[in-house]
């Protein structure tokens, strides 16, 4: 079955890619490796990985750096009002939408050196391939390096327009507020309209990341054909008791919180585990009070998070969390209260024909490929809102992200913008059309 649908896939995809040998290009392992390396000295760590927060020294350092990379790779460069660094390439034809491809260099705190950062130097890695081989694209391409992801996928969001007021005041941990960082990196907060493009504008969007999961490297599959970025939601759940003594009260006269809110807990993984699907739901904070040892607890107040790539699930997975919640409350006495928190993010799917031209992409070069979910966040959710939005993923070794330890192999990331390359190709000859 699978072999006949890859080959119905190039069968279809034939005449796209017919007299393209340009397509065969493989990106460079070593100088991939090599440039990964260079870019992690700029706010490298003791531990062997990056502290490039947004905004800081070391990400002005990072960020002067790609600048000059894409230059070499023959990009005109600017940086937008919202401080993104966008690499441009005119195209043989005028007047065409743009196919645009890149991540992010910026670091969380004690960050490793492939979180985004593959992204960008694999974008311009393609470029620097088309010029190597005499290769011209119909449409101008750009290469972008977004803004401050780690700190809310910042330069997407004014990208497509969605970046607040008052997300501008938000402290980054560079200790200056959004606002200051953006002028810090060459942009201008009080013109970010000026960053924001179109519906139409943009023919496609590619963002290519490591998986920061573990399935790709235990299934040891080449490239992850992204489905989409779960959606998520999170509440906090007040289970009410009554404090009471913790020596004088017996054991059949109490209404404890806290044993209530364990067993919800249980509960909750348990829903989640024995749904189908690959929902997650976790409680990742809990508190009691008074929070005493020598006092039953009389109100304890836990997280829950949901994430799905489906929104109807994530209210599948609630509603049956609700059941137990009421279950558990009706025969411990003790109410169990749901309340939202407004930080939800819906499930942002990516595009259909996208997955198809990466899947191609990736068995006509001979890699091993699977659809899969991101269970983190990206600036390509914000983009799907303004272009056919693709993601490409490689292997994250033991899955091991957001940490110093972070590590993909040269060969891995080299796959990663092959796959990018052709499938900028496939677009750039019409595979969206
Ligand atoms: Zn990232």
């Amino acid at each position: 079955m699978a072999i006949r649908t890859s080959i119905l896939v190039s069968v279809l995809l034939m005449p796209f890619l017919a007299g393209a040998q340009s397509t065969d290009i493989r990106a460079n392992p070593e100088r991939m490796e090599q440039r990964i390396k260079t870019l992690g000295e700029f706010g490298t760590n003791p531990e062997g990985g990056v502290s490039r927060v947004a905004f800081s020294d070391a990400d002005l350092a990072g960020r002067a750096y790609i600048m000059d990379l894409m230059r070499e790779a023959g990009l005109s460069v600017r940086v937008d009002t919202a401080g993104n660094i966008i690499g441009r390439l005119e195209g043989r034809e005028e007047g065409l939408p743009v196919i645009m491809f890149g991540s992010h260099i910026d670091s969380v705190p004690g960050g490793g050196n492939y979180d985004g950062d593959v992204g960008v130097i694999g974008a311009i890695e393609v470029v620097q391939l088309l010029k190597e081989n005499g290769v011209s694209t119909r449409h101008p391409l750009e290469v972008v390096s977004f803004t401050d992801e780690e700190g809310g996928l910042t330069g997407s969001r004014a990208m497509v327009g969605k970046l607040s007021d008052s997300t501008l005041e938000v402290m980054s941990h560079s200790g200056m507020t959004i606002r200051d960082g953006i002028r810090n990196v060459g942009g201008d907060p009080n013109r970010l309209d000026l960053a924001e493009r179109k519906p139409g504008e943009l023919l496609a969007f590619i963002e290519l990341h490591i998986e920061q999961g573990a399935f790709l490297d235990e299934e040891n599959i080449d490239i992850g054909v992204v489905e989409g970025i779960v959606g998520i939601r999170w509440w906090d759940v007040t289970v009410e008791g009554f404090a009471n003594h913790a020596g004088t009260t017996p054991m059949n006269k109490r209404w404890d919180a806290m044993v209530s809110a364990a067993e919800l807990t249980l509960a909750i993984n348990h829903v989640a585990t024995t749904m189908p699907g690959r929902q997650v739901a976790t409680v990742g904070r809990i508190r009691a009070e008074p929070g005493a040892p020598n006092v039953i607890p009389g109100e304890v107040v836990l997280s829950l998070e949901i994430r799905d790539l489906d929104a109807w699930k994530i209210q599948q997975v609630f509603e049956r969390i609700q059941v137990e919640a009421k279950q558990i409350a009706d025969v411990r006495f003790t109410p169990i209260r749901f309340s939202e928190i407004d930080v939800a993010s819906p499930p942002a799917p990516t595009d259909q024909q996208m997955r198809r031209i990466i899947s191609s992409a990736a068995d006509e070069l001979g890699m091993s490929f699977k659809l899969m979910p991101s269970g983190a966040g990206h600036d390509a959710q914000d983009m799907t809102h303004i272009a056919p939005t693709g993601m490409i993923f490689v292997p994250s070794v033991n899955g091991v992200s957001h940490s110093p330890k972070e590590f993909t192999s040269p060969e891995d990331m080299a796959n990663g913008a092959s796959v990018l390359l052709r499938t900028v190709l496939a677009i750039d000859d019409g595979a969206l059309e």
